[in-house]
């Protein structure tokens, strides 16, 4: 079996090593002797879809989002067509805010793709910048990670990634981080948000070797003991605290 990842414009959008995820996923793949290969794809170039398996968008400023989302008009409806066909794709932060209809600035609305129904505001005085810990149904263990975004996510009543036990999420009053939208997942959880959460790689890696090979896929188990031991760790340690 062989997975192939495609990681959209790490040029532009490549805050805090998001693309540390890729190499979380490529790892967990090899282990289990399963091949592995990246696509790094840069604003110009052309993108196959139909040669993707998992796609990696990560966060950037809001400069370097405005600069994708001109590209990501011309790729708009193959995008979305791999998602309603089950394409797996990880968007965080700035990525995750570019699938949903628009994020609107003080410098200008940046439009999105609308692959899912959400979109965000610019929070008008701080920045949402913090640890942040979460429970999520796609993880038995608790989901930890960091979170530094301006904007504001509104998600309707959709489902999403996590409900917030330590920190701000989407919108810092919900409740709720993040999306789930068939194979998606959108989250503000930057930088090494698979390699801290293994069972959301599991997650990412079964739907797409399932869509793929079209059956049921039962990953074999890798030693997870020492991430399980740290996240409730520190679930423990924050539950209960205010972030803000
Ligand atoms: N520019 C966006 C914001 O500040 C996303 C930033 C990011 O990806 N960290 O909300």
């Amino acid at each position: 079996m062989k997975l192939t990842i495609g990681h959209l414009y790490p040029d532009l959008l490549n805050l805090y090593g998001d693309r540390g995820n890729i190499q979380c996923m490529m790892k967990r793949l090899q282990w289990r002797g399963i091949e592995a290969e990246t696509i790094e794809f840069e604003i110009q170039d052309e993108v196959d879809f139909s040669e993707l398996d998992i796609v990696l968008l990560g966060g950037g400023s809001d400069r370097e989002q405005m600069l994708v989302c001109e590209r990501l008009k011309e790729i708009r409806d193959d995008f979305k067509a791999y998602v309603e066909d089950g394409g797996v794709v990880l968007a965080v932060c700035g990525g995750y805010q570019l699938l949903g209809t628009h994020y609107s600035t003080d410098q200008g609305v940046i439009e999105g793709l609308s692959i899912v129904d959400i979109y965000t505001e610019q929070g008008k005085d701080y920045r949402l910048i913090d640890n942040i810990v979460l429970e999520s149904e796609l993880s038995d263990m608790p989901v930890v990670g960091f979170e530094n975004h301006g904007g504001r996510t509104y998600i309707k009543d959709q489902k999403p990634f996590g409900k917030v036990i330590y920190g701000s999420g989407n919108d810092g009053q919900s409740g709720y981080e993040g999306i789930i939208y068939k194979n998606v997942i959108g989250t503000y959880l930057h930088g090494p948000l698979l390699p801290k959460n293994p069972q959301i790689c599991d997650h990412l890696l079964s739907k797409a070797l399932e869509r793929k090979y079209k059956k049921s896929i039962e990953l074999a188990p890798l030693d997870d003991t020492e991430e399980r031991e740290a996240n409730t760790y520190i679930y423990q340690r924050f539950k209960g605290k205010v972030s803000r």
